[in-house]
């Protein structure tokens, strides 16, 4: 078999600026050592995130020009719409600046005191929305989704039986909503089935409870299924998304993402009086119902991109491009969570770097590491993220320590990724070297965007 090459030709370029480790060395301690306060002209593969990072396609850029920038009822809304609603089939489209944006709403009307949103794995800005309402957060994934060294097809699965079990302990009345992550992120990338989703819905329907997908990286799911799952190999992506939003209640999604736009996103649902409710929050915090936050021309990209996403030659790029790291890693031993995921590799920082305890972040150093020696930007998704602090002030930390590298889509080529590969597996070589962090300052939501560290 000849290689997968990229589907696309490039046609306009931006300059990768070169640096010395030892510039960079310093360019991180200014920054705290934490990658969101580095300047994106001092990284030369920024794998930071896949979110918003995505090269538009000239019929994308076309769709620009074509924006109708109407304050009501613009042609690139009924545009927007018709996508949306083809794939999902939910008849309440709501447009919103970006995913985080449709959280906000869903969860400020359905949350509050008591209540508890339960999912496979709840991404950090959901769980902070869903915190931020008063509510509380729920992940129950599947036994094989806490293995990161374990290969299984659909790891991003939510424990069904847990989720049953949850709701008759809790009380259903105390459960607005279930909420299914694909693929699931924070748990390193990994699809969740088609068989999951129907058996999630069924026990939500027995206890009447709606089920919301949070749809970001669907397309790359419904890949997985069709690759991975009995009796979808024949089907197109299309038809697999449409029988797994049929499963649905609602949706929220960030058009970052699988929309391969650079803003926007959504929320889209089934219930009429729902919907009011969230057009009306909308109204106040976003913007008119047709354009929702976002100006015409992005409504235009994300109409576009949500079709190209789905196209198979760019799904099986992307998933094999990624698997291609994986590969690679094995060869040399470095530890990630098996197999590679939708949209980025998660390297296993606790058993990368054994000699670091939790408390001094071996995601965040390894992070650092991946810097200084290439210029690599990764993030890191452990107890930074997602640790807590216990009464005593002891931090919890979380389940794993991962290092997130996160391929934006469409960007880089196959000679970026032997390098990051490369440098990668040099860092490992020497990991009895790098050192722990602590945390000198943070907030109390989201504290990884902010956070400042020192060596320990
Ligand atoms: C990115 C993301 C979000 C939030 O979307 P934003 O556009 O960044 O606000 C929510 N859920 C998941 C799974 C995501 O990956």
């Amino acid at each position: 078999m000849h290689t997968i090459i990229e589907p696309f030709k490039i046609k306009s370029v931006e300059p990768v600026y070169f640096t010395t480790s030892q510039q960079r060395e310093n360019i991180l301690r200014k920054a705290f050592y934490n990658p969101f306060l580095i300047q994106a002209k001092d990284v030369m593969i920024d794998l930071l995130t896949d979110s918003g990072t995505s090269a538009m396609s000239s019929e994308q850029w076309g769709g620009i020009m074509r924006g109708d920038e109407s304050y009501a009822g613009s042609e690139s809304f009924f545009r927007f719409e018709a996508a949306v609603r083809n794939i999902t089939g939910m008849p309440y489209i709501i447009p919103t600046h970006q995913g985080r944006a449709a959280e906000k709403i869903i969860f400020s009307i359905t949350g509050g005191k008591g209540k508890y949103i339960v999912s496979n794995t709840l991404f950090d800005t959901t769980r902070a929305n869903i915190e931020f309402s008063g509510a509380e957060g729920i992940d129950l994934l599947c036994a094989e989704g806490k293995l990161p060294s374990v290969p299984a097809p659909f790891k991003g699965n939510i424990d069904v039986d847990a989720l049953e079990q949850f709701i008759t302990t809790k009380g259903a009345r105390h459960i607005p909503l279930v909420i299914i992550t694909i693929t699931n992120n924070s748990g390193g990338g990994q699809p969740v089935s088609m068989e999951n989703i129907r058996a999630a819905k069924r026990v939500c329907n027995k206890y009447h409870i709606p089920l919301f997908i949070d749809a970001c990286r669907f397309a790359e799911n419904c890949y997985f299924i069709k690759t991975r799952e009995p009796g979808y190999a024949n089907k197109s992506i299309l038809e697999i998304a449409q029988e797994l939003f049929s499963c649905a209640d609602g949706c929220t999604m960030s058009a970052k993402k699988d929309a391969l736009a650079n803003i926007g996103g959504f929320l889209a649902m089934h219930d009429e009086a729902l919907a009011m409710q969230c057009r009306n929050m909308l109204i106040i915090t976003e913007g008119f119902p047709t354009y929702g936050g976002l100006a015409g021309r992005d409504l235009e990209a994300i109409a576009i991109g949500l079709n190209e996403v789905m196209e198979e030659p760019y799904l099986k790029y992307r998933i094999r491009s990624i698997e291609y790291i994986g590969e690679k890693l094995d060869a040399a031993g470095v530890p990630y969570i098996k197999p590679t995921g939708g949209h980025a590799v998660y390297l296993d920082a606790k058993a990368f770097l054994p000699h670091t305890s939790p408390d001094q972040y071996p995601g965040q150093a390894l992070c650092g590491a991946l810097y200084t020696a290439g210029g690599i930007r990764g993030v890191e998704i452990g107890s930074v993220m997602f640790g807590k602090y216990g009464k005593d002030g002891n931090l919890i930390p979380a389940g794993m320590e991962l290092v997130r590298l996160a391929i934006p889509r469409r960007v880089y080529t196959q000679s970026h990724i032997d390098y990051t590969t490369e440098v990668i597996i040099d860092v490992f070589k020497q990991r009895e070297n790098i050192t722990g962090y602590k945390i000198i300052y943070e907030t109390p939501y989201l504290r990884h965007f902010t956070a400042r560290f020192e060596p320990a």
